[in-house]
């Protein structure tokens, strides 16, 4: 390796030059050893948000980010490997019911996933409201539980792309989150580090998701699609509309009923729809041939639910916990639902508990909201919205105060963005 040093990585990047592997290689590695301060890579990261990085620089540069941690072997088990990840939305509960869907189908399905924060709820915290459930697992208890049922959900291990943790927390206090080069290579690191042979992304679009804009989304789905293509993963994107809230419920325990109905074949039909056509893009990855619509129809995907949560010491038929406080929102005229804002009611879940606004802070098992109505439902007035959930009142107040802005009544069908847009294949 020749000789580097920090000043020049910043200049020759603040300058809209190209950097080579090997000074992306020495940033990142000195960094993670502590050789470059904080405020070098802050200047870094902020030169890559406004000059970009070329696709040969973004390889080296998440190359470099797996390198930092271990990488995951899972190609002695008997089932090929395929995985989802989501860019996160509202009432996104589709993991719990995608994951032993497909491991029904015949996959292994390794979901090392992550906690909530701020208006997008996590897997983990959903999961935990089942009591005696356990998110953080072995590399080995991973591998045998996908010997054996076929799907895990858990907590990624800290060694997976450690480096994007110190990243990822820079970004988060230096304003250079929403750049789609270190979006892409912080997610796509952590997937292809975990080992997995196929991935589906669910890119999220519109008012609840992370990204707002239809053309940055497909900009991110096609990146990180290259990104898993150039490191052997077979990905595919799809992106789906988030501008209204996935299903009815929002909140943890209240997504971990919702799923279960969906698993039993009933539930809201958005939340089967994309599971469905997850799961198909899924089982295609990795050459399965199944009807994934059959095994939620006939009991099998729920089948595997339950022994997925028996594996990690939860009981799928324990009581899950329930708020003590409730209230309702009435229609205040009727007409017809244009609109329901998954920002507005991400927001007020959260606010009612169900999310939290630091890494460290507790989310409630039981707070969250129900929508009762959909987007296009003749209502009348008076007739409940939304149901509220809280641990207190309040809690309660704070979430009513801010909802009645989340749905717009008007006077006839409007055609919103349909839930399944592009797939990108590359
Ligand atoms: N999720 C991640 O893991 N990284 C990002 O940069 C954004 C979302």
């Amino acid at each position: 390796m020749s000789f580097h040093t920090a000043v020049d990585v910043i200049r020759t990047k603040r300058d809209g030059d190209v950097l080579s592997n090997d000074a992306i290689s020495w940033m990142l590695d000195a960094y993670n050893r502590g050789e470059v301060a904080e405020e070098q890579m802050s200047s870094l990261l902020m030169a890559i948000f406004f000059n970009g990085l070329t696709p040969g620089e973004l390889g080296t540069w998440t190359d470099r980010m797996i390198a930092s941690g271990e990488r995951l072997d899972l190609s002695g088990l008997s089932r090929p490997t395929v995985d989802k990840h989501s860019t996160g939305g509202v009432g996104d509960k589709i993991s719990l019911i995608l994951a032993p869907l497909v491991a029904a189908c015949g996959a292994a399905v390794p979901q090392l996933s992550g906690r909530g924060l701020g208006h997008t709820g996590g897997t983990l915290d959903k999961l935990e409201s089942i009591p005696g459930w356990r998110a953080f697992l072995t590399n080995d208890e991973v591998r045998q539980q996908l010997e054996e049922v076929g799907a895990v959900i858990c907590a990624a291990g800290q060694g997976l792309a450690p480096v994007d943790r110190k990243l990822y927390s820079l970004r988060d206090v230096t304003g250079t989150v929403e750049s789609i080069p270190l979006i892409s290579s912080s997610i796509m690191s952590k997937k292809i580090a975990e080992g997995t042979q196929a991935l589906v992304l669910d890119v999220k679009v519109g008012r609840g998701a992370f990204i707002k804009s239809h053309d940055q989304a497909l900009e991110l789905a096609t990146t990180m699609v290259g990104l898993g293509l150039g490191h052997g993963v077979a990905t595919v994107a799809q992106l789906t509309s988030m501008d209204a809230p996935l299903g009815r419920a929002v909140g943890n325990a209240l997504e971990v009923t919702e799923s279960v109905e969906v698993l039993q074949g009933r539930g809201p039909a958005d939340v089967r729809e994309l599971t469905l056509a997850l799961a198909s893009i899924m089982l295609g990855l990795v050459g399965i041939d199944a009807d994934p619509a059959a095994k939620l129809d006939d009991g099998s995907a729920y089948a595997v639910y339950r022994r997925m949560i028996q594996a990690q010491g939860g009981d799928p038929d324990a009581t899950l916990p329930t708020a003590a406080r409730r209230s309702v929102i009435n229609a205040p005229h009727e007409g017809v639902v244009e609109s329901i804002d998954a920002l507005l009611v991400g927001v007020v879940a959260w606010r009612l508990g169900a999310g939290r606004a630091r890494k460290e802070d507790p989310v409630s098992a039981a707070a969250g909201v129900v929508c009762l109505v959909r987007e296009g439902d003749v209502i009348e007035r008076g007739q409940p919205l939304f149901e509220l959930h809280a641990d207190d009142d309040a809690h309660l107040q704070v979430g009513e105060a801010s909802l009645t802005d989340a749905l717009v009544i008007g006077e006839e069908k409007v055609n919103n963005r349909p839930l399944l847009m592009e797939r990108i294949t590359r």
